[in-house]
């Protein structure tokens, strides 16, 4: 087909021409073009999407809510939260290569390695309950899938579709998907009654989400040195077990139930009014944060920890995760089993919690704000002495910005609320904008899409600060935004000479030769790592052996609590404890006492 030029009548050519000559060239063109195509002769039928049968209020005690893609501890936290607000839910199994396999069967072409992996799972899980005797139609009236959407502008954007096309593809045809879209900031889309954003809701998934992001860090700072063996695991498992029973039967704050008598009584009255509402909000989320339950929780939760002992004269080089979102979470074939791996090599694996992303998230609303200030004002190019415009375009930049910070603040202050409440060893939020400014120079921090320049920032920052011997980029294939920090990356490894950098592409196979390449780089960082504590001891002047001798003799030194000063510039947890160590022998410094476990109650399991 041979594009024509838009005509124009020829007196118009000579003169300026206008919208309306424009307008009128542009319809004409369009009846031509759908007069050739034929398409002037039929109704013009637009895309709709789907309309979805609604997960009703009626259906919360029979159908199950299925979600996953995160790692066990979120899950189990999260899986607490429904059930503590009436939902069945059931957690889905770790995406696996069979799954994988099934997403690339029944999914699109071209698509990105974790939409594979995430869209077969569903599918994989669904013909296992097919197995186990259920129908297609019980199946459909049954279940329902929960997650994350986005509008893109990478594939995420299309994972609500994906899920559709392989459902209806692998035969289940009307199985709903329900979306918590994450583009919009952190706002419920699903407009579903049957799944209601309450404020116990909204809160106790807060609660979660911080739980399962400190317990999984925490599990992966622990267990490399553990003395006993095994202990880690078991411990943590009985430790999420306590925290779900908390989440699943604290029960919720209720004004007219919970407040002093002379209080409630008058409520009851006003039960329903606005600004009761309001009220019983505002202590249901105070209630959720602050109440004994929850602190009840963490306070027994540090308990059993204490029972676990370590031994950091262990040697390791630390590891920092980062990536694709869903490649640096998940614990399976995604992402070739790599923090197993790397715990089996000898090394500590630095992860990184979902409170990354949602910070990113809200940083990125008050800098788009911040650099569309003149673009968003409700005057434009005011003059100076138009005081009343100058203010109104000030207020409104203002207000987004206060609003976001304070969601931010309230946000962090939760999270290190947690961390603290757990023993204070897992790490504090990066602050976003250090991060940003880190990342500007080799990536911009608009250009959107997966981790935006989140990659680039935190391999940056990691380095710079010394807060670990090798960085680990675990990027799918096929992933749009990887690829391109990917490539910004070799620029910034070229910049920090003593940088060591691995970026792995993950998919459903070459796990072996992934694994030999992280074997090599590991391998530097062992030497890395070994160098800084060989100097670091004769630094101190003492032979390893005096030092093993004096933790030998102080149990606290052994305990997981212990508070160990790390000293700017020394990067590994051996060789910060024995600076420590050293200035405790030399009366530099004190031993911290630290408390016995006050109420610590393991299950059998973990006994
Ligand atoms: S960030 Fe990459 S892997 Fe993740 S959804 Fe987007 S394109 Fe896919």
């Amino acid at each position: 087909m041979s594009l024509t030029r838009i005509d124009l009548p020829l007196e118009k050519l000579t003169q300026p021409r206008t919208e309306d000559d424009i307008q009128e060239a542009l319809a004409r063109e369009r009846a031509r073009l759908q007069a050739m195509m034929g398409m002037d002769s039929r109704p013009v039928r637009h895309f709709q999407r789907p309309v979805e049968r609604p997960f009703s209020a009626q259906e919360r005690n029979k159908v199950t809510i299925l979600f996953g893609g995160l790692t066990w501890k979120h899950e189990r936290v999260i899986q607490a939260v429904f059930e503590g607000c009436g939902y069945k839910c059931e957690i889905l199994p770790v995406p696996d290569v069979a799954g994988f396999q099934l997403g690339k069967e029944y999914g699109n072409n071209g698509q990105c390695n974790p939409t594979y992996f995430t869209v077969g799972n569903l599918v994989k899980f669904l013909q296992s309950l097919q197995s186990r005797g259920l129908t297609k139609q019980e199946i459909i009236d049954n279940f329902v899938f929960f997650t994350a959407g986005s509008c893109g502008p990478c594939r995420f954007g299309m994972y609500e579709s994906e899920y559709r096309l392989a459902l209806q593809n692998a035969g289940f045809d009307g199985f709903r998907v329900l979306l918590f879209q994450q583009n919009d900031g952190v706002k419920a889309a699903s407009g579903e009654a049957g799944l209601k954003f309450t404020v116990d809701f909204g809160v106790g998934m807060l609660n979660a989400l911080n739980l399962g992001d400190i317990m999984h860090e925490m599990i992966y700072r622990i267990r490399p040195y553990e003395v006993e063996k095994g202990k880690t695991d078991k411990v943590f498992q009985a430790s999420i077990d306590t925290l779900c029973t908390m989440l699943r039967e604290r029960k919720p704050f209720e004004d007219h139930e919970d407040l002093p008598e002379w209080m409630s009584s008058r409520i009851k009255e006003h039960k329903g009014e606005k600004w009761e509402i309001c009220v019983n909000s505002l202590l249901k989320v105070r209630e959720q944060l602050y109440g004994n339950p929850y602190k009840d929780a963490l306070q027994a939760v540090r308990d059993q920890l204490a029972t676990i002992e370590v031994d950091r004269l262990r040697v390791k080089p630390i590891v920092k995760i980062i990536g694709e979102f869903w490649a640096q979470t998940t614990e399976g074939d995604g992402n070739f089993h790599m923090f197993d791996f790397l715990e089996r090599e000898g090394a500590q694996v630095l992860v990184e919690p979902i409170a990354t992303w949602i910070m990113y998230m809200m940083y990125q609303v008050k800098a788009r704000a911040a650099a569309r200030r003149a673009l968003d004002a409700p005057y434009k190019n005011p003059h100076w002495w138009e005081l009343h415009k100058l203010a109104k375009n000030e207020l409104k930049f203002k207000q987004k910005q206060w609003m976001i910070g304070v969601g931010e603040r309230i946000y962090a202050r939760q999270y290190h609320r947690v961390v603290e409440g757990l023993g204070d060893i897992a790490h504090h939020l990066i602050d976003q904008k250090e991060m940003a400014e880190m990342a500007n120079p080799f990536y911009n921090e608009f250009a959107r899409g997966g981790e935006g320049h989140l990659e680039v920032g935190k391999n940056v920052y990691y380095t710079k600060h010394r807060l670990c011997h090798m960085v680990l980029a675990l990027k799918p294939f096929g992933c749009m935004p990887s690829s391109q920090s990917d490539g910004v990356q070799s620029a910034v490894a070229n910049h920090f000479k003593e940088m060591i950098f691995l970026p792995i592409e993950t998919s459903g196979e070459g796990e072996i030769n992934a694994h030999s390449r992280v074997q090599m780089a590991l391998g530097e960082a062992k030497v890395k790592a070994r160098a800084e504590f060989e100097q670091v001891l004769q630094s101190t002047g003492k032979r390893l052996d005096d030092i093993k001798d004096y933790v030998a003799e102080h149990p606290e030194l052994r305990n997981l609590f212990y508070p160990v000063p790390q000293r700017e510039g020394v990067t590994g947890i051996a060789a910060n404890f024995v600076l420590h160590v050293s200035d405790l022998m030399n009366g530099k410094a004190r031993i911290q006492r630290i408390s016995p476990p006050a109420t610590a109650t393991l299950s059998p399991a973990a006994a």
